[in-house]
Formats: C-alpha cells, sequence, structure tokens
C-alpha cells in the first residue's frame, strides 16, 4: 500500500494512473478503523481499479473540543488494517495540507438538509464535512466515493454537494454494519465505559420496535412511546429521536402516502454520543 501525507505527491500518484484509464474508488474516514470502515473499503475494491482511502479527523466539522481531543487516533493499527484487506491508496494528511493552512470551513447550501438533526444539535457540523469532502474530492477526483448510511443525514448532503457543484463523482450508499448485539459500529465506543457499552444494543433494539410500532401507530405516537422508553433509562441520554422522509429529512405530523420513513437517533452514553437509524 502506497501511503502519502501531502496531497502534491498523492495528485501525481493519482494523475498518473489515471492516464491508465484505471478506476478511483474513494472511501473518505476519520480513522480508528472497525468493520464498518472495512466494509466500505471492500466494496470500493471490488468495484475498481485502484482503492483510496483518507485519514482525516477534519477539524471544522466538530462542535465539541473535547469530543476532538479525544477522537480515537490509531493510525499505526489502521494501517495494518487496511493493508489486510489490500487497500492501494493511503492519504493521511495534516490539517494544513488539506486546508492550505487556513483550517476554517466555507459556508453551505444544501437545501435545507443541514438544518434538520444532526444540524440542529452540532452548530457548523456540515459546513465542515462539506468543505473538506469537497476538498478530498478535488485532490482524489474519484469515479466513485462510498460513504456509510450510518452517517444518513451525511449520505444526503455530500449527495447534494455532488450535484449542486456539478462533482463527476458517483455516490455509494453502504449498509450500517453492526456489532453481533445490534450496536452500529463506530470510531467512538471504543471511548464507552463498560457499563454503557452494555446498555447502548438498547438504542438499535429500540429503534425495531419504533419502527414496528410504527406500522399500527401515528408518527406522534412512535415518537412519544420512543422518548418515554429514554426518560426511564438511567445510563443513556436521548438526544432526540425523530421520524422523517428519508429524502427531505423533514419530519411532517401526519403519516404521508409515498414517503419513505426513516427513524433517526441521537443518544448520549455518558460523554459519548452515539447515533443510529432505521428505515421505518
Ligand atoms: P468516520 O470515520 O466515522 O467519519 O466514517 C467514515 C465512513 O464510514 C462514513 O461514510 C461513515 O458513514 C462510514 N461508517 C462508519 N461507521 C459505519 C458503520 N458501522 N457501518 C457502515 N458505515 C460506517
Amino acid at each position: 500500500m502506497k501511503i502519502f501525507y501531502k496531497k502534491t505527491e498523492l495528485k501525481k500518484y493519482l494523475s498518473e494512473l489515471k492516464k491508465g484509464e484505471k478506476s478511483i474508488g474513494f472511501v473518505p474516514t476519520m480513522g480508528a478503523l472497525h468493520k464498518g470502515h472495512l466494509s466500505l473499503i471492500k466494496k470500493a475494491k471490488s468495484k475498481n481499479d485502484v482503492c483510496v482511502v483518507s485519514i482525516f479527523v477534519n477539524p471544522t466539522q466538530f462542535d465539541n473540543k473535547e469530543d476532538l481531543e479525544k477522537y480515537p487516533k490509531t493510525l499505526e493499527d489502521d494501517i495494518k488494517l487496511l493493508q489486510s484487506v489490500n487497500c492501494d491508496v493511503l492519504y493521511a494528511p495534516t490539517a494544513d495540507d488539506v486546508y492550505d493552512g487556513n483550517v476554517k470551513s466555507t459556508k453551505f447550501d444544501f437545501d435545507g438538509l443541514e438544518h434538520q438533526m444532526e444540524g440542529k444539535f452540532r452548530e457548523g457540523h456540515f459546513d465542515g464535512v462539506g468543505t473538506v469532502v469537497k476538498a478530498l474530492f478535488e485532490i482524489v477526483t474519484p469515479n466513485k466515493a462510498y460513504f456509510g448510511k450510518k452517517d444518513f443525514q451525511q449520505l444526503q448532503i455530500i449527495k447534494k454537494l455532488v450535484e449542486k457543484y456539478d462533482i463527476p463523482v458517483k455516490i455509494k450508499p453502504c449498509a450500517i454494519y453492526r456489532e453481533k448485539d445490534g450496536l452500529a459500529m463506530s470510531s467512538r465506543n471504543v471511548r464507552l465505559t463498560k457499563e454503557h457499552r452494555k446498555e447502548a444494543p438498547i438504542i438499535y433494539k429500540i429503534l425495531k420496535k419504533a419502527k414496528k410500532k410504527f406500522k399500527k401507530k401515528s408518527l406522534q405516537e412512535t415518537i412519544l412511546w420512543v422518548e418515554k422508553k429514554f426518560s426511564k433509562n438511567k445510563l443513556l441520554e436521548l438526544e432526540y429521536f425523530t421520524i422523517a422522509d428519508e429524502k427531505t429529512l423533514i419530519t411532517s405530523k401526519e403519516k404521508q402516502k409515498g414517503v419513505k420513513y426513516r427513524g433517526f437517533i441521537a443518544v448520549y452514553a455518558g460523554k459519548i454520543r452515539l447515533i443510529d437509524n432505521l428505515r421505518f
């Protein structure tokens, strides 16, 4: 596997490959890789000539300083994992390399997608995501880029970014990879205490039960049911649960025909914030 720390060198290398008409599959990550990431990488690997992974903890998408400082950094282990799945290229830059020394995000208009859910609770988050993904797309110029449904709102926003800026890349959504007990894999899971880790699978269990309820009950009744469940839980604190249109991410008062719904949840387990979602 080739490892690059500087975009100038990566670009030079990739432009040679492109001359040879090689297709590039790209998986942007923040590292602390787990099987969820690897499932995206394997997909990218199987559908393209060359698989490029980036590991970059993007400071501009963090609204919480402690979350940024404590974000797990395990580059040596990550490299071993990437080698084990035969990843071709790793780009592991500094913030200065990505941002040319000006580590700031640009303001984006994602037609309102950015004001829902995560956008309400993490100020500036999607400006940071938009800025870094746009920059990474310009550096890597992939044919296809792979994003997990684990961050469903992010996935929809990236699709919008590509559409608005006419970026010639195909966005490939990938299924959520879960632990055996149902907890969605996340780099933040290693920061959970033993107690919180044991309790965390409840999040997915409640999502699945809510999906069943939603078949018979109204939108509001289902939301209230989930809120009540969490109000009784001493270890997990619900930040939000909502049922929204998959496409617009907007929630409505009543169920509407023809709309594909999805349940979205964010929960604090101590100081660790966990998110999950499920097609309803
Ligand atoms: P992150 O390193 O958390 O920024 O994630 C990098 C990419 O991996 C994003 O597209 C995520 O949505 C995706 N991802 C993270 N966790 C999972 C998971 N459990 N299943 C599927 N994709 C995931």
